[in-house]
């Protein structure tokens, strides 16, 4: 008789996004004449770089001849595409971070998900509170946790790491020592970012304990302080406690391309083998590569074009973020977030919950938002808005909410 893998129903059904998209629906027929504007969902809008299609566009042509035809790509990326990443990822920032590190993939969200796979089901994981749902949700599945406690909103066996306003929205070292820790910084969805010294102190913590970090770097292009790390690598001793994920989806607008990177660097061992080599099997086994054409878009990236092109693109999301931080401010809200990272984290006023004050937000001012309860128990209470629509929209309804 065929059984089903029970962890999966262990799993609340996903509703933020579907209920978030019910709700906009209704309200919308309801009300035809409204123009609703959404900075909900944490995707891009601007078009790819000009830099980037012309990249996707000669590969294309490489493609209709059978001279320059590719075919199955090398399991770990291609060598243009892994030094590219080598060189201006790690070594131009001083970290020692080498091409065959470096396993191409088609996304973050993937890769986030799938690492779990080399570690023994047996490992106890931290996790952020509010978190990204995927780090979680994947471990679930694996068997890496007990069952939901809908009181609780949140799983048995997971150590949940409470990120409160108090503390910058960053997590405190845990009373329990766990195996397998994720972090995410600048983060999704507070848009916290954490500096070289707090996450030096976590380097430090998963050497001495035998943890291992997940750091998921997915938004390090918004970074504009000094003194925040773009990679783990910058801290003393993360290349043997430290996996990174990397996106060319928040940088360089490829969520519809897919393209990212996983490093485990070969210093990294645990339980007396490298966690390379279990990564590269797991790779070589179970993914065929990322498309040619697209990492050819990807090498684009790291041209002198593209580089001067995303940075302009970063630029107007960031204006986006400034103007809703700064709006909200002046409006009287609590806000946090939007100087690293294309969020803004705000509480809720008048103790509203997450889901009263997106009802209150879509009804009064046409305004869609992410209720922050979604990403976890200690999201409550919060609201996230996204950098990622268009600065007219952006302005319009910053304006809107200053008049509510
Ligand atoms: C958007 C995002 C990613 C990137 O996912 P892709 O699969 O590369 O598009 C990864 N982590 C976080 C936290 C994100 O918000």
């Amino acid at each position: 008789m065929v059984t089903v893998n029970r962890n999966y129903l262990k799993l609340p059904g996903s509703y933020l996004f579907s209920t978030i998209g019910k709700k906009v629906n209704a309200y919308q027929s309801e009300n035809p004449d409204k123009k609703i504007i959404r900075l909900g969902i944490g995707d891009v809008t601007q078009p790819l770089a000009p830099a980037i299609i012309e990249s996707l566009h000669e590969g294309v042509e490489e493609m209709a001849h059978a001279e320059t035809f590719h075919g199955y790509a090398p399991d770990l990326g291609y060598e243009f595409l892994r030094s590219a990443i080598s060189r201006n990822d790690y070594q131009a920032r001083g970290c020692d971070i080498s091409e065959d590190e470096i396993f191409v993939s088609d996304g973050a969200k993937s890769d986030s998900g799938n690492i779990q796979e080399i570690f023994g089901i047996d490992n106890k994981v931290a996790v952020c509170d509010p978190v990204y749902p995927v780090y979680v949700d994947t471990n679930v599945m694996a068997g890496r946790s007990g069952e939901y406690n809908p009181g609780r909103e949140n799983f048995d066996g997971i150590i949940y790491m409470p990120c409160r306003e108090e503390n910058g929205f960053l997590p405190e070292f845990p009373s329990e020592v766990p195996d397998l820790i994720y972090l995410c910084f600048p983060n999704n969805p507070t848009g916290s970012a954490i500096t070289k010294d707090e996450l030096q102190k976590w380097v430090d913590y998963a050497n001495q304990n035998g943890s291992v970090i997940i750091y998921d770097a997915a938004y390090e292009a918004y970074i504009s302080e000094e003194n925040i790390p773009h990679s783990i690598y910058e801290c003393d001793g993360a290349k043997t406690c430290a996996i990174e994920l990397k996106s060319f989806s928040k940088n360089a607008g490829f969520t519809g391309v897919r393209l990212g990177y996983t490093v485990v660097p070969k210093a990294l061992e645990r339980d007396g083998v490298k966690l390379h080599s279990l990564w590269a099997r797991r790779h070589g086994t179970k993914f065929n590569g990322a498309p040619y054409i697209v990492q050819k878009a990807g090498a684009a990236v790291y041209s002198e074009a593209g580089k001067a092109q995303l940075k302009e693109q970063v630029a107007y999301y960031m204006r986006n973020a400034k103007v809703i931080y700064e709006g909200l401010s002046e409006a009287g809200f609590s806000v946090s977030g939007g100087v690293n990272a294309p969020y803004i984290w705000l509480k809720t006023p008048d103790r509203m919950t997450s889901w009263e004050f997106f009802d209150y937000l879509l009804e009064k001012v046409n305004v869609v938002g992410t209720p922050g309860s979604g990403f976890g128990a200690h999201g409550e209470g919060y609201f996230r808005l996204t950098a990622f629509g268009t600065y007219e929209n952006t302005v319009e309804a910053i304006e809107r909410m200053k008049k509510m």
